[in-house]
């Protein structure tokens, strides 16, 4: 599996593995998904064509917990990224000390190709062909990359129609109306805001002269950014798969998300200017974004972003992974070198999944929380964490990514141990 993004992902785990003691049944035990499964999901297209598309759910580990994980409808899906990405979700999940184990989902292609009837009728057929391999006690999907609300609705009542009952319990995400969570749409970019508040004051205490920039202005990347700006961050640039937007003196997010949900692209932003407030700004590429000399940088995109092709080129001193699995392991090499102090994917964008916790909670119970209630349990929960990782990074002199699985493998291995030899 060389040169593959799980063999990436495992790498982490084997430098994890050089500085925590666990049984090497534990260890073995990591090393394989539980499950794997791949559909073909047949889909009626508006124009009366047959289409089959490829889906796939890989359930990682449930040593501590049903597996949890979200379903990313991207063109690039396969089972090598599915598979990373369930990985990553069962560290995830563990550094927040959730009683989950770790999953992921995806489908194959650009749902911004299909119309709203058609990724109804996909996301329906793609819940028939998995609704035997998850439920609320097994494996409990969420949103990601290009998948909303509006499509954990369709998924949640198709569930039901096979199951006959009402289950909100086994998907999260959910529209309110239909047992979502208040504060699951804001959760992943606020955990992020959480993780930076927590330890950017022992570096650089006055945020007025701390920039940052962001890549991603989807669900994350837009909310961290936004939370960035009203604590009064300087934030310099953000951008989208297009591109991105950048101002010197700092940009005002409120109204370019505003912007960008009336025009869905930052070119319109940029030819228009006076709605933004933006004096002096210039448009960008992704690639120009990663490399700004910005205090914190922030990728809130898709993996893989920065590799060792561009490592040399970042200036920023402090990385806050917001997406999954953004720096390549050689990326991680050189970047430490330099000094870049990296927050760690499986901490920085662990928000969502731990919201996610709260709306699975609540459907459980039936007594649903305030707004206030979810974050204050939220902010509590990422600033717990934060530090306890923090310390181990300082205490065993480690990378923080390191420090992060260090915790995470920690409580995964007890789990493991302690549920004694079911070979
Ligand atoms: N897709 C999100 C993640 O990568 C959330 C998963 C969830 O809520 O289960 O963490």
């Amino acid at each position: 599996m060389s040169g593959s993004l799980f063999a990436d992902a495992s790498k982490r785990l084997e430098e994890a593995l050089k500085h925590v003691k666990i049984t090497e049944d534990a260890a073995e035990h990591l090393k394989y998904p539980k499950a794997s499964l791949q559909v073909s999901i047949p889909v009626r297209m508006d124009n009366g064509a047959l289409k089959i598309f490829q889906g796939y759910r890989v359930r990682y580990d449930d040593t501590r917990g049903p597996t949890k994980g979200g379903i990313r409808y991207h063109p690039n899906v396969c089972m090598d990224e599915v598979q990373s990405l369930a990985f990553w979700m069962t560290f995830k999940c563990a550094v927040l000390d959730l009683p989950f184990g770790g999953a992921k989902g995806g489908i194959t292609l650009d749902p911004k190709q299909l119309s709203k009837f058609e990724l109804e009728r996909l996301s329906r057929g793609y819940i028939d062909a998995i609704a035997d391999f998850i439920g609320p006690n097994v494996d409990i999907p969420a949103p990601d990359v290009q998948t909303n609300q509006l499509i954990m609705g369709w998924m949640m009542d198709q569930y039901n129609i096979i199951q006959r009952q009402i289950t909100p319990a086994v998907i999260t995400g959910k529209p309110l109306s239909m047992g979502g969570s208040l504060g699951r749409d804001t959760a992943t970019g606020m955990g992020a805001y959480y993780v930076i508040e927590t330890l950017m004051p022992q570096f650089k205490p006055v945020r007025e002269i701390t920039t940052v920039a962001v890549q991603g202005f989807g669900n994350v990347g837009a909310v961290v950014a936004d939370l960035l700006c009203e604590a009064g961050y300087k934030v310099v640039a953000v951008s989208d798969s297009k591109g991105g937007i950048y101002a010197k003196q700092g940009l005002d997010i409120k109204s370019l998300i505003q912007f960008k949900q009336s025009t869905r692209d930052f070119k319109a932003v940029y030819c228009q200017d006076s709605v933004c407030n933006i004096v002096e700004h210039e448009l960008i590429t992704n690639e120009q974004l990663l490399a700004l000399d910005v205090d914190i940088l922030i990728p809130a995109a898709l993996e893989n972003q920065i590799t060792k092709k561009n490592a040399h080129t970042i200036q920023a001193k402090y990385i806050v992974e917001a997406a999954n699995g953004p720096i390549t392991p050689e990326a991680d090499l050189i970047l430490n070198q330099k000094g870049t102090l990296i927050f760690p994917d499986i901490l920085a964008n662990a928000g969502g999944v731990t919201v996610s916790y709260f709306e699975w909670v609540q459907n459980r119970s039936g007594l649903y929380w305030t707004l206030d209630e979810v974050n204050s349990r939220l902010k509590q929960k990422m600033v717990n964490e934060t530090n306890q990782i923090w310390a181990i990074a300082q205490k065993l002199s480690i990378s923080m990514r390191t420090a992060a699985y260090v915790h995470s493998l920690n409580r995964i291995s007890e789990a493991i141990d302690a549920k004694g030899t079911r070979d």
